[in-house]
């Protein structure tokens, strides 16, 4: 019996070491989890401090710090490193931004390229007559213009009628125009002419069914993209319908001009001609030069009178005025 007993004890006991196993690794893991947990929160507690006050600290540290750099850098803007060239090295019947109008009169220098188009590539836009020139850079512009607008919308209906002229040419052209005391709103006087520059031409839109439209009418409708980028080529609408008052000229939609980038983007999107840019222009010396942007990248603008001004280092442009000025434009 006692033999009986004893497994029976034995068992109950094994029962009861087993149960204080279980109770024990329960407890244990209770006693882990515990200890974790306040590791965890001394750790997060001993952490806490180091994580929030030294960004409060180098926030208060780091705001002047930040408004110092801006300053020199607006500072390294403004004091930009600089040297100066005698004028005599510029002629400022040179560059994109000669003025020409009823109170400056032109001669193309007689050293600049002057293109015939009837010669030249020209797939993208067509001529009205062979006899169309241009001086190179206005040519350039107008090929990497044209070549976007077809790459783009598989043809560009742009018609050159008429590009540069000199005294005698502009003389006929006024005798041919000019009828009617009220014609002469809307013809330059020969020798004041805006397509003496070269750089100057007057436009029709013309279909790929050969149709032909006028610009000013139905550009929007036919050459929509030419409208909205035209400036990014460095071109502008040289007579606004508004701005006679200025350029002496009754608006002649038509008529586009090169004067290079950034001004192009400037006076389109102020809406300013030529005349009033190069009065905002000089307002504007070297320390402390119009700031313009075109898409990703800035622009500063200075003018001269005498001495010009330029960058000590890196690439510049300088254009003259033709009325004794210079414009310095730099890419920063
Ligand atoms: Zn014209």
């Amino acid at each position: 019996m006692a033999s009986k007993y004893k497994p029976s004890y034995r068992r109950q006991k094994t029962v009861l070491t087993a149960s204080t196993k279980a109770v024990i690794v329960m407890l244990a893991v209770l006693v882990v989890t515990l200890a974790v947990f306040l590791i965890k929160s001394v750790m997060s507690q001993a952490l806490k401090p180091d994580i929030v006050y030294p960004p409060e600290s180098s926030d208060t540290d780091e705001t002047p710090a930040r408004t110092d750099t801006e300053a020199s850098t607006d500072e390294a803007e403004t004091a930009m490193p600089v040297r100066t060239v005698e004028d005599s090295r510029f002629d400022t019947k040179e560059g994109a931004l000669v003025l020409v109008n009823r109170d400056n009169a032109y001669t193309l220098p007689s050293d600049a390229e002057l293109l015939t188009l009837y010669d030249e590539r020209h797939e993208n836009f067509t001529l009205d007559n062979i006899s169309v020139k241009l001086c190179a850079p206005a040519y350039d512009a107008l090929c990497r213009m044209t070549d976007a607008y077809a790459d783009r919308s598989g043809y560009c209906p742009l018609m050159l009628i008429s590009g540069y002229r000199d005294g005698a040419e502009q003389t006929k052209y006024y005798e041919e125009y000019v009828i009617n005391e009220s014609d002469k709103a809307y013809v330059e006087l020969p020798g004041f002419s805006d397509h003496h520059t070269g750089l100057a031409f007057d436009v029709r839109l013309y279909d790929k069914d050969g149709a032909s439209y006028s610009y000013g009418r139905y550009a929007t409708e036919k050459a929509k993209w030419l409208v909205e980028n035209y400036k990014y080529y460095g071109f502008v609408i040289r007579y606004p319908a508004n701005k006679e008052s200025y350029t002496g000229i009754s608006g002649e939609s038509n008529h586009f001009r090169y004067v290079g980038l950034p001004h192009s983007v400037y006076m389109t999107d102020k809406g300013v001609c030529l005349e009033e840019y190069l009065q905002i222009l000089r307002r504007h010396p070297y320390d402390d030069p119009l700031k313009i942007e075109v898409e990703h990248d800035e622009y500063l603008v200075w003018y001269c009178q005498g001495d010009v001004i330029v960058p000590r280092d890196g690439d510049y442009e300088v254009s003259g005025d033709n009325v004794g000025g210079f414009v310095v434009s730099v890419r920063k």
